[in-house]
């Protein structure tokens, strides 16, 4: 990122189109209704967005399958999607100045990180995946020799993709890149806490080559755009990134409707589990200080549950503690700053509220816990830790969202097992101990989709990622993902002799 950049003028600059986009263009909602949208930074409003409804809906659906039906790009080959791919790829990082401001604006993430990790994963995500697509190879059945059984994937459709607002580019291109690539076309219904990227990511694509129609998004609310898109009878497939309630609404949606496949990724409460047999008590400190306040503690697999041996928990948590002078909250915009702003004011209530739930339960709170920077008219919450949790309390319990971290002191291997699955969610977890017998054997019982052993973050587009349990089925992420935006097919062949 250049130094010189003075974001503050730049965001003063701004001027922000919400319009939808379908087949093509930039479209009001067909009523003309519109959302005022408000920065999170210091709730001033930055944008009208359009308020989709489902008229707008069947006009983008409408939009995606007449490109899919026509072959405009499902049609074309993958060398030749391929190379539009990595053009929109291109045309990411050109922008991203623009793109990683918007991010900002919009939910309240450090311009630092909106540049570094947003934008930057965007592009990689929809590049890995053109790079990809001339490369994988269908199959063929070893039959009898009268007959030839050919397995072949082909593109589903329309897909309906329904993202959260935690990093709205990033959850979009997980869907965007297999789904785009594969050929099939794609209504994006993204947060109405933040949608501003995405009309832009669409019209970045098009730019690229990708023919109008192929990419429609339909700015809204969850209960008018989002139902609207999930029980239309025309999509094929629902990639859905929320919470585990709306991830229900999702499956009843497909039920009421045409059966339409439906991915989920929902919510975690990610167990990070210390041993006293772990040396580096402070490398384990610092890692799960860095990973759960990381995106103001918004992210679906942040440690939000840290166990931690009893005999070394008074040393972890004091680490933990002193760790969280380097998270404080800060203007979002200044370059240096690492904890940016909650989403919004519903956000913000919602994560106060467990942090007095905390405290009324009987934690003991060895940092932070109060809302600061009122005077900015944004939603800041200091880090905050929570030490003496157990299972009955709801900070342990139940997925936050916020910069809260709950430590559960434990006796025994066993112990913490159990209390490490004894969660409704299983998106990821973590095991920290030198004994190479244990790390593996701890590492194996954990039920969760990702599991980490003596670190936390390392993540990549070439692994899938996905939750357990009430974390969601499907997977984004790796060759995997092109599973859930295709169909498979079986062609057999009658040989005669
Ligand atoms: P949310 O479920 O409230 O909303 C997600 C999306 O669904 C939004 O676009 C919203 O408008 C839409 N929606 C809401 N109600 C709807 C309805 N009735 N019908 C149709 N659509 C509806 O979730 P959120 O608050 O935006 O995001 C936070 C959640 O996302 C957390 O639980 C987090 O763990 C989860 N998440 C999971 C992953 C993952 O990969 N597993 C990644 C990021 C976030």
């Amino acid at each position: 990122m250049s130094k010189q950049v003075n974001w503050h003028e730049r965001a003063a600059a701004l001027s922000i189109d919400g319009r939808a986009y379908t087949n093509g263009q930039r479209l009001a909602a067909a009523d003309g209704q519109v959302f005022a949208k408000t920065s999170p930074i210091d709730g001033r409003v930055i944008a009208q967005v359009a308020r989709c409804q489902a008229l707008d809906v069947d006009l983008a659906v409408a939009s995606a399958r007449a490109a899919f039906d026509d072959g405009r790009w499902s049609g074309k080959s993958p060398a030749a999607r391929k190379k539009v791919l990595q053009k929109f790829a291109d045309k990411i990082l050109a922008a991203k100045d623009e793109l990683a401001l918007l991010e900002c604006l919009d939910m309240g993430k450090p311009i630092a990180y909106a540049l570094a990790v947003d934008v930057a994963a965007t592009a990689r995500t929809i590049a890995w995946y053109a790079e990809a697509v001339d490369k994988i190879y269908d199959e063929i059945a070893p039959t009898p020799a009268n007959s030839l059984a050919l397995i072949t994937r082909e593109a589903m459709g329309v897909i309906g993709v329904i993202v959260p607002w935690n990093y709205p580019m990033i959850m979009a291109s997980w869907k965007l890149g297999p789904a785009l690539a594969a050929g099939n076309s794609v209504v994006l219904k993204p947060s109405e806490k933040s949608p501003l990227t995405a009309m832009r990511l669409a019209e970045l694509a098009i730019e690229a080559g990708l023919p109008p129609g192929v990419f429609n998004v339909v700015p809204g609310y969850g209960h008018e755009a989002g139902e609207a898109l999930a029980l239309h009878m025309d999509v094929d497939a629902i990639g859905f990134t929320g919470s585990t309630r709306t991830g229900r609404r999702m499956l009843d949606y497909a039920g009421r409707s045409n059966l339409k496949r439906v991915y989920n990724e929902l919510g975690g409460k990610s167990a990070f589990v210390v041993f006293d047999d772990f040396a580096d008590i402070e490398r384990a400190a610092k890692t799960v200080a860095g990973s759960m306040f990381f995106n103001q503690g918004e992210s679906c697999n942040a440690p939000s549950r840290v166990l931690v041996h009893e005999s070394v928990a008074d040393r972890f948590v004091e680490i933990v503690a002193a760790e969280t002078a380097k998270y404080q909250p800060a203007d979002p915009l200044a370059a240096g700053t690492v904890m940016g702003a909650l989403v919004d004011d519903i956000q913000l209530r919602t994560v106060m509220g467990y942090i007095d739930a905390g405290k009324s339960e009987g934690a003991r709170c060895v940092a932070g816990g109060r809302q600061v920077m009122t005077e900015t008219g944004g939603y800041y919450v200091e880090p905050t830790v929570f030490d003496h949790t157990n299972m009955s309390m709801k900070i342990a319990r139940e997925e936050i969202f916020g910069p809260v971290m709950s430590v559960l002191r434990f006796k025994t291997e066993d112990e913490a097992l159990a209390v490490a699955n004894g969660s409704a969610y299983g998106l990821q977890a973590s095991v920290w101990s030198d004994n190479i017998n244990r790390a593996h054997r701890v590492a194996r019982k954990l039920r969760a989709g990702t599991v980490h052993v003596n670190q936390y973050d390392e993540d990549d587009i070439t692994v899938p990622f996905g939750g357990y349990k009430q974390s969601g089925n499907g997977r984004d992420k790796s060759l995997h993902a092109f599973d859930k935006y295709t169909e498979l097919k079986t062609t057999w062949i009658r040989i005669d002799g």
